[in-house]
């Protein structure tokens, strides 16, 4: 727990007890053809993350048994626009994009906000057509990007097909993480190709104990040829590991995954994992992937602000002490009140702070902070530069809106919704 409800001269007050560095912060979506397997692998990182089934009350497989038929009847969907867990040392915020064709504004708008994003395939359905748009659509907000073969326990999956649509339909360079063990029905769990270790997720417990063990023998040539391979890529971004490699000598994992995040966060690369989002294989290495591989806040260049009279443009910086900028980027309505998503790109938000909307000429004053879990709100203290945040107040805010400090009125670059070019009167 980040933070404690305490009392204080018998009013209840929020204390803030560790707060996330921002470093630690992954603001990162989902994008995906239709049934590609948004929603499971949405789902599963919630549960693993212990959002949606507390880990340390879990003793013995029963509880998580009874997690799965419960989630199938009531088909849990993640309708907060953005759900907050923690992973490893991480904070992740899951920006939901819509899924459908016909969202393509709402899918642009995410965009915006998100810092990274997962790319799910199909290992059976390859590189669909509307993969291909969100693709297109992120490329355009230059958003870091990993990819996710989802489907490896199906009939007729093929990995490899996958990756070749990714190379010509996407015109872009997946790197391979993992090779799988097992095909199809009999997929059992994947080599991790920096660390040279055979993953493997016990079936026993929904995949939720995750073991290591050596590479088997039998396995070994092919695994060395693929790091040799994915250590070719690393040598593009990472001057040592280009000499250490035209020596032959042996490259730690930890120097080939700086080298390979630097790639990917110049979306020069697109590192690549396999698994079974259903079959519950796979999931957490993924998890693990979006701390390593894709940005924080703090890792991006600054977004650019302009005056809404004068014009003038300004760099943000994701800097808590600078004058606050925000993003409303959804507004939902919640048992009867307005519950406006905010990207903080500088300042920090405090409940009471007066803001200026320069787009509706108005000042919004903040109630309530919120970070949205998957079943339940967390009032905190304080929004932070780089945090996506829920808030209670705001009264004619809509979406693409910016609120600012009074004193540093900003429209945040680029963010209104493009005008139709052709009037259809
Ligand atoms: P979305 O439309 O992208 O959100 O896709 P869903 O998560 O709803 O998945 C679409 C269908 O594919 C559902 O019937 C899932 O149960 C199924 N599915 C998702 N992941 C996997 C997987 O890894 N293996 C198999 N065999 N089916 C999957």
């Amino acid at each position: 727990l980040r933070f404690c409800h305490g009392v204080r001269r018998g009013r209840t007050t929020i204390q803030p007890l560790d707060l996330d560095p921002i470093a630690s912060i992954r603001n990162f979506g989902i994008v995906s053809h239709i049934d590609a397997g948004k929603t499971t692998v949405s789902e599963r990182i919630l549960f693993y993350s212990g959002e949606t089934h507390k880990m340390g009350e879990v003793h013995d497989g029963l509880a998580v048994m009874d997690w799965m038929p419960q989630e199938q009847e009531r088909g849990i969907t993640i309708t907060a626009s953005t759900t907050t867990c923690h992973w490893s040392d991480c904070r992740l915020n899951l920006i939901d994009t819509p899924g459908h064709i016909d969202f393509t504004i709402e899918v642009e708008r995410s965009m915006r906000v998100l810092d990274g994003a997962i790319a799910i395939f199909s290992a059976v359905e390859g590189v669909q057509p509307q993969s291909e748009l969100v693709w297109r659509q992120a490329d355009r907000y230059r958003v870091p990007r990993i990819c996710f073969i989802n489907k490896i326990d199906r009939i007729g999956a093929d990995y490899q097909q996958a990756l070749q649509q990714v190379v010509e339909r996407l015109q872009a360079r997946p790197v391979l993480l993992q090779l799988p063990v097992g095909v199809e029905t009999s997929f059992a769990g994947v080599i991790d190709l920096l660390a040279e270790e055979l993953v493997s997720f016990e079936e026993s417990d929904l995949g939720r104990t995750v073991r290591r063990s050596p590479v088997p023998e039998e396995l070994k040539p092919e695994v060395q040829e693929a790091r040799l391979r994915l250590t070719e890529v690393a040598a593009d971004f990472d001057d040592e590991v280009m000499a250490d490699f035209l020596e032959g000598r042996a490259i730690p994992a930890e120097r080939l995954r700086a080298a390979l995040r630097r790639g990917t966060l110049s979306c020069a690369i697109f590192p690549v994992f396999l698994g079974s989002a259903l079959r519950n294989k796979g999931i957490q290495p993924l998890m693990d992937a979006v701390c390593d591989f894709l940005p924080s806040p703090l890792e991006l260049p600054g977004l650019v602000g302009r005056h809404p009279e004068t014009g003038t443009g300004q760099t943000l910086t994701c800097d808590p002490a600078a004058p606050l900028q925000a993003l409303a980027f959804k507004v939902m309505a919640e048992e009867g009140r307005r519950l406006t998503y905010l990207r903080v790109y500088s300042g920090t938000l405090k409940p009471g702070a007066a803001l200026l909307n320069s787009a509706r000429r108005t000042t919004e004053r903040i109630k309530h902070i919120f970070h949205i879990h998957a079943h339940k709100r967390e009032e905190i203290p304080e929004g932070r530069a780089g945090d996506i945040v829920a808030v209670t107040g705001c009264q004619v805010t809509l979406t693409g809106d910016t609120l600012s400090d009074p004193a540093q009125p900003l429209v945040l670059e680029g963010l209104e919704v493009p005008e139709p070019v052709v009037s259809l009167a």
